[in-house]
C-alpha cells in the first residue's frame, strides 16, 4: 500500500487498535502475525516489535488454549476493590502465542488446574466496553 509511509506512526496504531475491538465485538479474538519474520502478536501489535516491519496481518485465533499459570489477587488498589479476589492467567494458545488474562468468575477456585484447557472469549461489560477472558473450555 502506498499510504503505508504516511502520516504518524500513532496513527497506524490507533487505528489498528481499534480495529482489534471492533473484532472483539464480532466475537472474533485476533493477533497479528509479523509477514517479515512470521511471529504472531496477541494483544495484537501494530509493528513487529522485533525486527520493526510494519508488514503485519491480522490472524484470527481459535481461542484454544491451555492454563500454563495464575495467582488470585486478593487486595486491590483504590476504586478496584469491588473486583477482587480476581484471577489473573498465563494460557498458550494453540496457535502457539501465550496469553495474559483474566480467568473467569465461572471458574470455581477449586476447579483450576495447571494445563486444564481453556477458551479465550470477548467479554462485554454493561458500560459497553469490551475485553476478553478466559473461560472453560
Ligand atoms: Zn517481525
Amino acid at each position: 500500500m502506498s499510504f503505508d509511509k504516511f502520516g504518524k506512526i500513532s496513527y497506524l496504531s490507533e487505528t489498528k487498535v481499534a480495529d482489534f475491538a471492533k473484532y472483539l465485538e464480532k466475537g472474533k479474538i485476533m493477533a497479528t502475525r509479523c509477514n517479515t519474520c512470521g511471529k504472531l502478536y496477541f494483544p495484537p501489535q501494530a509493528d513487529c516489535p522485533d525486527d520493526l516491519s510494519t508488514d503485519m496481518t491480522w490472524e484470527k485465533l481459535s481461542g484454544k488454549c491451555k492454563l500454563l499459570t495464575y495467582t488470585t489477587a486478593h487486595f486491590a488498589p483504590a476504586g478496584f476493590q469491588d473486583d477482587v479476589p480476581y484471577t489473573i492467567a498465563l494460557a498458550q494458545c494453540e496457535e502457539g502465542v501465550k496469553v495474559y488474562a483474566l480467568l473467569s468468575r465461572n471458574i470455581n477456585e477449586n476447579e483450576i488446574c495447571i494445563g486444564m484447557d481453556l477458551k479465550l472469549t470477548p467479554l462485554q461489560f454493561p458500560n459497553g466496553r469490551i475485553t476478553y477472558e478466559l473461560k472453560k473450555a
